[in-house]
């Protein structure tokens, strides 16, 4: 299959282009698609082959649900039953915006796309071109990050056609991702809103909407042999460069002095460092091929930069990244959450 890939600088000048998208969408094919957080893989969430072919592309696992991205609130009851009060107040503040909440599904969604779960995740997304697609295909769009499965997520439609090139018919590119992580996921289900995957929206914007939230335990811990998982995404790993990543925690000057250690070390033995620093530490390293995630006291500027830099040590041939640990305040949790995962959990705690 032929990828073709369109720019689209003005989505309300470029309506055509939308629609070719919004009719492949209609006609049961895959359209990745930019979006505020990430690049997504679009295909029209009540058709299950469309949903189906979502995870072909990807080579993502069957039990992995998708979520399901809407333009207009109005759609929302149509595919979750029993919305409370509070998931309104929630999606009055934060929609359109980078927030997915997890709710009983209607029988109208099938059930690949909730892969066998009786929940289901919906979003409002606030990229202009996202919007204005879902809005032609006149169907609400199932949509995972536009990467093979455990890559780090696209940011930039050269990293979708990295991976999706041959695998799909278009690509819509919308220049660079403005968050750079993918969507906070909230659990609605219980008596106590859960986030299941921390992202775009803090926990400390939700607090100030819902008062009492909870973290999953595993955003920042590998889920135990066996355990039984709330979201099937946790179960796998994710975001990971082609080289070893671990992730160094704890106080900045100790984190500093063992990335050094570290890399002089892999560089007697022959191995080429990635050390992925920010811009208070990146003149302190004195080896290796060193990228800076940003400013560490502008978290929101870390997660907009991360999967960037992740990417960009695939080109550089390193043989093994050592990742600084930041704050869990605001945008630094999700920050954390992917580095974690993408490091299969290999953290080293000073
Ligand atoms: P992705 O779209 O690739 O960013 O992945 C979607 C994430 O949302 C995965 O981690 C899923 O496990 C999670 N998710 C989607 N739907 C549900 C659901 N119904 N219940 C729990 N987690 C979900
Ligand atoms: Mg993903």
């Amino acid at each position: 299959m032929k990828t073709r890939v369109i720019s689209i600088t003005d989505p309300l000048k470029q309506e055509k282009e939308i629609m070719e998208a919004a009719q492949l969408i209609r006609s049961g094919e895959v359209v990745a698609f930019p979006t505020e957080t990430v690049y997504g893989l679009g295909a029209n969430a009540l058709d299950s082959r469309a949903v189906g072919r979502i995870f072909e592309a990807k080579g993502r696992p069957g039990d992995n649900p998708l979520i399901i991205h809407i333009h207009d609130v109005s759609e929302w009851s149509r595919l979750a039953e029993n919305i409370p009060k509070q998931a309104y107040l929630l999606a009055d503040r934060f929609w359109p915006g980078p927030l997915t909440m997890i709710l009983n599904k209607t029988r109208l969604v099938p059930m690949g796309v909730t892969a066998g779960l009786d929940t289901v995740g919906v979003r409002m997304p606030a990229h202009p071109v996202a919007i204005k697609l879902i809005s032609l295909s006149r169907v609400p769009i199932a949509a995972p990050s536009a990467n093979i499965s455990g890559r780090p997520s696209p940011t930039l439609a050269q990293h979708v056609v990295e991976d999706m090139d041959g695998r799909i018919p278009l690509i819509l590119d919308g220049g660079r991702t403005d968050i750079g992580v993918e969507s906070t996921v909230l659990d609605l289900t219980g008596s106590v809103p859960l986030v299941l995957r921390p992202g775009g929206v803090t926990v400390e914007m939700l607090q100030s909407i819902v008062g009492q939230v909870r973290i999953h335990p595993n955003v920042m811990k590998p889920l135990r042999e066996g355990q039984r998982v709330r979201s099937p995404g946790m179960k796998y790993t994710h975001y990971a460069p082609n080289a070893p990543v671990t992730l160094v925690r704890g106080n900045l000057h100790r984190q500093v002095t063992y990335i050094n250690t570290e890399a002089c070390k892999g560089e007697r033995e022959g191995y080429r460092a990635g050390i992925l620093a920010t811009d208070q530490t990146i003149s302190h390293y004195q080896t290796g091929i060193r990228l800076s995630m940003g400013d560490r006291r502008q978290p929101a500027e870390l997660a907009g930069n991360l999967f960037l830099r992740l990417r960009e040590f695939d080109g550089l041939n390193v043989d093994f990244i050592l990742a600084e640990g930041v704050d869990e305040k605001g945008e630094g949790l999700a920050v954390m959450n992917r580095i974690a995962r993408a490091a299969g959990f290999h953290i080293i705690d000073l």
